[in-house]
């Protein structure tokens, strides 16, 4: 070893130890016949005490130093005069008699402190550099440390990872893939896992009865902001089990992981449905941490000449605890906030409840003290409260009242990153139209389309209305969300192979597509499939919100800009002529 110690280690028990430490300086202070180094790695930041004296060896190499610079230094350990408390090493000092100059370094485009003058663009491309820092270092720990803690837990519950192939085959059902030409084979094309799921199905097959795998998933999606192209999943799958089973064991894991992790217990996840979630919250991922629901006000408010509402498929309010206060001014700039085209709105109707009582509405031409006292029950509303409602569209509406209220929740700071609220949303509908979502192919819209995937199973007491009204079936489906985030999803899964074939004859495959496609898994469910169900938790997400960030980008050691990019090593890039040719590709203008 070329150290003796970390720069993280020594404490005021190491006085008068000889020690040799390595690492980068972080920062040179001169003062004349002293100087002191901060000199970093991994582990912390440990001051070096430097006596310069003019013709030494050692104040020349000092005087040559500049930051990120790799050095060793010999030295003995000394108690500090100006004690650091912020510095867990902060009681000692290194009096340095022997430094050794391992590397010099140019300087770094940015500064390496916790607090950075680097843009985002620069710290990716000098990605190696910005993972020196502190904070992104510790980000990856945590990932480390969760990724540890989750193979703990499902060690001890049985589960075995196997690792499954990256090179597969494409197939068009969800979204789109990332596909990798076959030198050896002509015009044919591997494609990268949008996720194992057919593979652990195949497992269950063969038997191995609680499968997991911490794996890499690939989805060519339009990329919104902190999604990334390449992905991370703890991906699991158990046999002979219901949608209780799975409910059980993954509300154990997260237990787990709060509790090792962050030493917070948290409560028994509560269950909402996907109709409730949708009706109270106005999405499938309702942040709980913060009640302001929604309430539907269609019946109260039509028929009053206000022709918004009466013209309106949906009138819909949420009461903001506390803000009645609001200013003219603050309410405008909301009224512009639901205007721009990510909510859409119209515009927005408010009603003030006053310390004194009285109600005030921003439509008070229609609805006079008796009605807006209806809202006020109706919503619940306290002198105080401020009565905000969008009307409009169904969908498009509800829409942009969950975003309000998620809006509202933050500027009231009700969505506090150290408190977490999780919660399972059961009874997913199986399948739902695609009018034509830009992250399906063209020839999917106008077909139905499985919510969660085609391996979905329905809830027996709904399979019925398959034939009849497929839009109104359940399926044994869950998502479990932590403050508004879904963290991860999964199924019970079909194991019968005429369940199968007929559940991709409703998602529109010809019996030849569907053999073609998927045949390999409606073979296997002939030869003695077992029950069985899963669920696959966005570790990269799971690791945010564990660090309390909204950026999954801070917790992937290399990620992909917004555009897909890799701005460090410049990728994706073009290939050369010859291994186009090999490939037998053709590029297009
Ligand atoms: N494979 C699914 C997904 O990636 C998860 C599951 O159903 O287990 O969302």
């Amino acid at each position: 070893m070329l150290r003796t110690n970390t720069c993280g280690e020594l404490r005021i028990e190491d006085i008068n130890k000889t020690v040799t430490l390595c690492g980068w300086v972080q920062r040179v202070k001169d003062l004349g016949a002293l100087t002191f180094i901060d000199l970093r790695d991994r582990y912390g930041i440990t001051q070096l005490r430097i006596n310069i004296d003019s013709d030494s060896a050692i104040s020349a190499k000092v005087k040559s130093l500049g930051r990120e610079f790799v050095i060793q230094v010999t030295g003995t350990v000394i108690e500090r005069e100006n004690k650091n408390k912020n510095n867990p090493t902060g009681d000692i000092e290194i009096t340095v008699s022997e430094i050794n100059i391992l590397n010099s370094s140019i300087t770094p485009p940015f500064t390496l402190e916790d607090e950075t003058d680097g843009g985002d663009e620069l710290r990716m491309k000098y990605r190696y550099l910005d993972l020196r820092r502190n904070v992104v270092r510790k980000n990856l720990e945590l990932r480390h440390r969760l990724a540890l803690e989750t193979r703990n837990y499902l060690d001890k519950q049985k589960f075995i990872e196997v690792e499954t192939p990256v090179l597969i085959k494409s197939t068009p059902e969800g979204a789109r893939d990332f596909v990798v030409p076959s030198r050896m084979n002509k015009n044919q094309f591997y494609a990268l896992p949008q996720s194992p799921q057919t593979f652990k199905q195949l497992l269950m097959v063969s038997g191995f009865d609680r499968y997991y795998q911490i794996v890499k998933c690939f989805r060519d999606e339009d990329l919104r902001a902190d999604r990334q192209p390449e992905f991370t999943q703890i991906d699991c799958e158990m046999s002979f089990v219901e949608q209780e089973d799975i409910l059980q064991t993954f509300e154990g894991l997260t237990r787990h992981l709060f509790k090792t992790v962050k030493n917070i217990d948290i409560p028994t996840l509560p269950r909402m449905t996907y109709a409730d979630a949708m009706k109270y919250y106005g999405n499938d991922k309702p942040d709980t941490r913060f009640e302001m629901k929604l309430i539907e006000l269609n019946e109260l408010v039509k028929n009053k000449n206000f022709k918004v509402f009466d013209d309106a498929e949906l009138v819909v309010a949420i009461c903001a605890k506390g803000a009645a206060e609001y200013t003219r001014k603050q309410l405008d700039e909301l009224t512009e906030w639901v205007k721009r085209p990510q909510i859409g709105a119209t515009g927005l109707v408010y009603a003030r409840h006053n310390a004194d009582g009285t109600i005030k509405s921003s439509v008070d031409k229609f609805y006079g003290e008796e009605e807006l006292k209806k809202w006020s029950a109706d919503c619940d509303s306290q002198p105080g409260d401020l009565i905000l409602v969008l009307a409009g569209k169904e969908e498009k509406t509800r829409k942009g009242i969950s975003e309000l209220r998620l809006e509202m929740g933050s500027r009231l700071g009700l969505r506090d990153k150290n408190k977490f609220s999780a919660l399972w949303v059961i009874d997913f509908p199986l399948l739902e139209w695609n009018e034509g979502d830009p992250n399906l192919l063209a020839s999917l819209a106008g077909r139905w389309h499985a919510k969660h995937h085609p391996f979905t199973s329905p809830k027996p007491e709904d399979v019925e209305l398959l034939n009849s009204d497929p839009g109104k079936v359940r399926a044994n489906a869950y998502d479990i969300v932590i403050n508004g985030v879904e963290v991860g999803g999964g199924s019970i899964r079909i194991h019968s192979k005429d369940l199968q074939a007929k559940m991709f004859e409703i998602l529109g495959f010809s019996k030849e597509e569907a053999q073609k496609q998927f045949g390999f898994l409606m073979n296997a469910f002939e030869f003695g499939a077992p029950p069985h169900g899963g669920i696959a938790f966005g570790f990269d997400r799971l690791c945010s919100l564990f660090g309390g960030s909204d950026s999954i980008r801070d917790f992937i050691a290399f990620p992909k800009n917004n555009s897909g990019r890799d701005v460090m090593i410049d990728s994706p890039a073009e290939i050369s002529e010859e291994q186009l040719k090999e490939l037998f590709i053709k590029t297009y203008e």
